[in-house]
C-alpha cells in the first residue's frame, strides 16, 4: 500500500515524498481515510506510530478541498499538552501543507503574547495551541473558535495528567456543534473514556 492510494491529492503526495516516506505506518492507513471522509476518529497511539501525519495529511487535504468561510477565525484547532508537542505539530503541519496555500501558526504559554496575537488576528486556517494559552487569548477576544470544523485533542491522557481537562471543557463550550473530533491518547483511562462519549460522534476505532 502506497500513500496515492490512500486518496491524498498531488500537493500531499509531494510534501510525503519530500519527507522520505515511502509507505503510510499502520495508524496512517487506518486514519487517513477515516478522517477524509470527514468522521469522529478514537485512536489509541504512542508517539513513534506517524500518529501525527495521521491526523495532519487528511486535515489539510479536507481543508484544502473546503471554502475558507469569509469572516476572520479558526477552521481547525489542534490542542497539544506541552509547547514542544505544539512547535512539532505545527512543523509538521508547514511540512506537509508546504505546496497547499493553508495559513497556520503554534500559540502556547511562556512567552510574549503579541506576536501570538498579531499572527492570529487576521484568521488561520490551522491553530495548534496548548490549552491555557489558547484561552487567555481567547477571553482577551483574540481568536474566534467559533467557526472551528476540526478538533484534534493530541495526547489527550497527558493533557488530563496536567491538570487540563477544566480548560478543554472550556475550549469545547466556545466550537460550534457541527465539527469533527479526532481523540488521539496512547493510554485509555476512565477519564479519557468519558471524554472520548461526551466529545465523539460513531467514532472509527484505531488501535496501534
Ligand atoms: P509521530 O508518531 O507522529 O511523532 O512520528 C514519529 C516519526 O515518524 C516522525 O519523525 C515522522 O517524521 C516519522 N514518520 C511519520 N510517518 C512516516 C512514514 N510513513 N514513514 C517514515 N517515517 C514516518
Amino acid at each position: 500500500m502506497s500513500f496515492s492510494d490512500l486518496g491524498l491529492r498531488a500537493e500531499l503526495l509531494s510534501a510525503i515524498e519530500a519527507q522520505g516516506y515511502t509507505e503510510p505506518t499502520p495508524i496512517q492507513r487506518q486514519a487517513i481515510p477515516a478522517v477524509l471522509e470527514g468522521g469522529d476518529l478514537l485512536a489509541s497511539a504512542q508517539t513513534g506510530t506517524g500518529k501525527t501525519a495521521g491526523f495532519t495529511l487528511p486535515m489539510l487535504q479536507r481543508l484544502a478541498d473546503g471554502k475558507r468561510p469569509a469572516k476572520r477565525g479558526v477552521r481547525a484547532l489542534v490542542l497539544t499538552p506541552t509547547r514542544e508537542l505544539a512547535a512539532q505539530v505545527g512543523e509538521s503541519v508547514r511540512d506537509y501543507g508546504q505546496h497547499l496555500s493553508l495559513t497556520s501558526h503554534v500559540i502556547f504559554g511562556g512567552v510574549g503574547q503579541q506576536p501570538q496575537v498579531d499572527a492570529i488576528r487576521p484568521g488561520l486556517d490551522i491553530l495548534v495551541a496548548t490549552p491555557g494559552r489558547l484561552l487567555d487569548l481567547q477571553q482577551q477576544g483574540h481568536v474566534d473558535l467559533s467557526g472551528v470544523e476540526t478538533l484534534v485533542l493530541d495526547e489527550a491522557d497527558r493533557m488530563l495528567d496536567m491538570g487540563f481537562i477544566h480548560d478543554i471543557r472550556k475550549v469545547l463550550k466556545l466550537l460550534p456543534a457541527k465539527r469533527q473530533n479526532l481523540l488521539f491518547s496512547a493510554t485509555f483511562s476512565n477519564e479519557i473514556q468519558t471524554l472520548a462519549n461526551q466529545l465523539l460522534d460513531r467514532p472509527t476505532l484505531i488501535e496501534v
